[in-house]
Formats: C-alpha cells, sequence, structure tokens
C-alpha cells in the first residue's frame, strides 16, 4: 500500500513539475482569462484520473488515493469555476472506471462535493496558507464519510481511514510547499527576466533588449521590409546635470521617454540605448512619412516643459539621426552605425535638427 502511495504523490509533484514549466510565463490565478483557467483545471483534472488509475485497491468497488488534491490546486491557484472543473473531471471518470456501482455513485458525488467545498473556501477573503488547511480538511474528512459507507469490515475501515488521513496529511503538506517554492522561483525568474531587459529609469527597453529586437528583426527580413532607426540624443544634456542637479536630470530623462511612447506607435521599439541616448525602431513606417515621424517627435519635445522637482520648467531639445533600410543603408548591419553617423551630423549642424544618413 505504501509503495503505491509513494507512486501517488510521485505523480502528483511530476505533474506540478511540468504544468509549471508549460505556464513559466502565464499568470495563473483566480483572475486569470477563462482559458488559463480551463487549462489549469483540466490538467488537474487530468491528474486527478491519473491518480486514480494508480490507486491502491482496498476492496471490490473502493480505492484510495490522492485524486483530491489535484481539487485542491484548481481552487487555490484558479478559483472556484476551476474548482468545479476539475471535480467534474474527476467525478466522470470515477463514475465510469470501474462500471456503474453503488461505490462509483459515492465517488462522484464526493468528488462534486470536496469541489464545491474547496470553491467556497477559495472565494473566501482569506490568506492563502489558511485556504489550504481548509481545504485539506475538506479533502480529509469528505472522503472518510465514504469509506464508512462502503467498507463494512471495522478493522479494515480503521486501517484505511488512518492511512488516507496520514498520508493525505503529509501529501498535502509536502505538495502546499512544493508550489510555493514553485511560486517563488517562477516569480524570481520573471523578475530577472524583466530586470535584463528593461531599462529601470525609464521603463523602456535597455540596450540588450534593443540589440534582441534588431536581431529578431534581421532574421525575418523579408523583400518588402522598411527598417527605420531613429538615433536621439539630448542637446548639452550635461548643462542641464550641472545646473539643476543629476536628480532633475533624471526626471527629465523619465519624462522624455513619455514623449517618446505618446509620440511613437504601439509597434514601435522604443529604448534607451545609453545615459541620454534613446532610439525608435519602426518596421512599417512607409519612406515618405520617416521625416515627418522624426520631426513630430523632435517638435513635441521642444514643447515640452519639462517640470522640474522644484516645480520650475525648462525646455530642452533633442538631435535626430536617421537610417533607412533598404534605402539610406542597404546592408541592416549597417544600420546603427548610420543612424549615429547621422545623428553626430545633426550635432555639428547645430543641434535640435533631424537628419537622414
Ligand atoms: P550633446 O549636445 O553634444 O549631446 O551634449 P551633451 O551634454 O548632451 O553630451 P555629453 O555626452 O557630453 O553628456 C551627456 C551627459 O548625460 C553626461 C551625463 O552627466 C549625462 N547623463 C548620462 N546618463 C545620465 C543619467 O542616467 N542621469 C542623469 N541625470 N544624467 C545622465
Ligand atoms: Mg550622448
Ligand atoms: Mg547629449
Amino acid at each position: 500500500m505504501l509503495n503505491d502511495l509513494f507512486v501517488n504523490g510521485a505523480i502528483v509533484i511530476a505533474t506540478i513539475s511540468i504544468g509549471n514549466q508549460i505556464l513559466i510565463n502565464k499568470e495563473v490565478n483566480p483572475y486569470s482569462p477563462f482559458k488559463i483557467k480551463l487549462f489549469f483545471s483540466s490538467m488537474s483534472g487530468i491528474l486527478g484520473i491519473l491518480l486514480m488509475i494508480n490507486s491502491v485497491y482496498i476492496m471490490p468497488g473502493v480505492i484510495l488515493d490522492f485524486r483530491n488534491i489535484a481539487i485542491l490546486l484548481s481552487a487555490t491557484y484558479c478559483g472556484f469555476l476551476a474548482s468545479i472543473i476539475t471535480a467534474i473531471y474527476i467525478a466522470t471518470f470515477r463514475l465510469f472506471y470501474n462500471g456503474l456501482t453503488y461505490s462509483s455513485y459515492v465517488g462522484a458525488l464526493i468528488a462534486l462535493f470536496i469541489g464545491i467545498a474547496c470553491g467556497f473556501v477559495t472565494n473566501q477573503d482569506i490568506k492563502n496558507r489558511l485556504k489550504w488547511i481548509y481545504m485539506s480538511l475538506c479533502v480529509l474528512l469528505i472522503p472518510c464519510m465514504a469509506f464508512v459507507l462502503l467498507i463494512n469490515n471495522q478493522l479494515l475501515l480503521a486501517k484505511t481511514i488512518a492511512a488516507y488521513l496520514i498520508s493525505m496529511s503529509v501529501v498535502s503538506l509536502l505538495v502546499y510547499h512544493y508550489v510555493e517554492y514553485i511560486n517563488f522561483s517562477k516569480f524570481t525568474y520573471r523578475k530577472y527576466k524583466l530586470d535584463s531587459s528593461i531599462d529601470h529609469r525609464t521603463g523602456l527597453n535597455n540596450v540588450r533588449q534593443f540589440d534582441n529586437e534588431l536581431n529578431k528583426i534581421t532574421n525575418g527580413l523579408t523583400g518588402n521590409s522598411i527598417i527605420t532607426l531613429l538615433f536621439i540624443d539630448i542637446d548639452h544634456f550635461k548643462k542641464v546635470n550641472d545646473m539643476y542637479g543629476h536628480q532633475n536630470g533624471d526626471k527629465v530623462l523619465e519624462d522624455l521617454s513619455r514623449i517618446l511612447l505618446s509620440t511613437s506607435k504601439v509597434s514601435d521599439i522604443i529604448s534607451r540605448n545609453g545615459g541620454e541616448e534613446f532610439s525608435v525602431l519602426m518596421t512599417d513606417c512607409p519612406l515618405d512619412k520617416v521625416y515627418e515621424v522624426a520631426e513630430r517627435i523632435r517638435i513635441a519635445v521642444q514643447e515640452h516643459k519639462f517640470i522640474l522637482l522644484n516645480g520650475e520648467s525648462i525646455n530642452i531639445t533633442i538631435s535626430i539621426g536617421v537610417a533607412i533600410y533598404p534605402f539610406t543603408v542597404n546592408d541592416i548591419q549597417e544600420i546603427v552605425q548610420k543612424a549615429d553617423s547621422a545623428l553626430y551630423e545633426a550635432k555639428r549642424a547645430g543641434r535640435n535638427k533631424v537628419v537622414i544618413f
């Protein structure tokens, strides 16, 4: 019996690990989209079925396994509806697995009952840990009613209930800690992933992400692709720092990033490539619109009143260097270098200008 219960426990852990890999980039909680909930609750339902297939045989029609852990998982991490869906999977399978008998009816009803009870607990406004405890109590105690109804031999009943209560308590505790550990790892993984691609000050792409995006674009080039790169540099930014302090300089950088976001399209890739250097990478800007777009950004910055920390407002200007593949550069690998040269030219020509390479 112990051996079979161990296999049951191993199936639970393996399924949670696989599910975590599949959903590593998805947010799983009671507010997730219906598709995610359906996927999670179906995975849990299948877990429940696998557990039943590998259950411990007690006597004809009576089996023992950890199927209800699947309902517990669905309820805790995906809410009421998911709890019910998983319970329906388990109840339906239990009903037909060993043929329609009194014990399969009882088993199916117990699963539905646990689904509703766990769903009810998960809807309460309490911490996950407390939810898990209340649900574990449902999962521990409700099936014991089934054992009482189905097993007449007093000794076998006592043994079965003891085995179930002890093993289920251990598994419930283990699964709770394992899932919490997985959630923590997932959170850390996502945080580092975000940290490695986002510029902290502005929330724009950092230079590493800019390189990744440019590589992606380079690899997906077609005969019709028009790739435009605007390289943007603040004019005399050192003076802003010198006159108003570094903190005000930082605030100007943050405000400028907002202007870039609001003057560009959602599909444009906007990055902070260095200290006071930014870029806008466009994949769908017609050639005759490029200058217009760059000028719109330049003028928006020129006319914006940048409010400093003491409430004072200042104006700044930017210079923009532009390179357009395949029109002003015929090798996409050179687009950065050419946009940079155009920017240098804009600075030389007096700043606050757009220069197309
Ligand atoms: P130019 O018109 O030639 O571009 O002049 P500039 O003063 O903008 O150029 P320069 O490259 O000489 O100076 C850039 C300045 O940007 C120097 C540095 O203090 C400032 N800077 C770079 N990164 C940051 C940052 O994160 N915060 C702040 N506040 N300033 C920064
Ligand atoms: Mg610079
Ligand atoms: Mg500058």
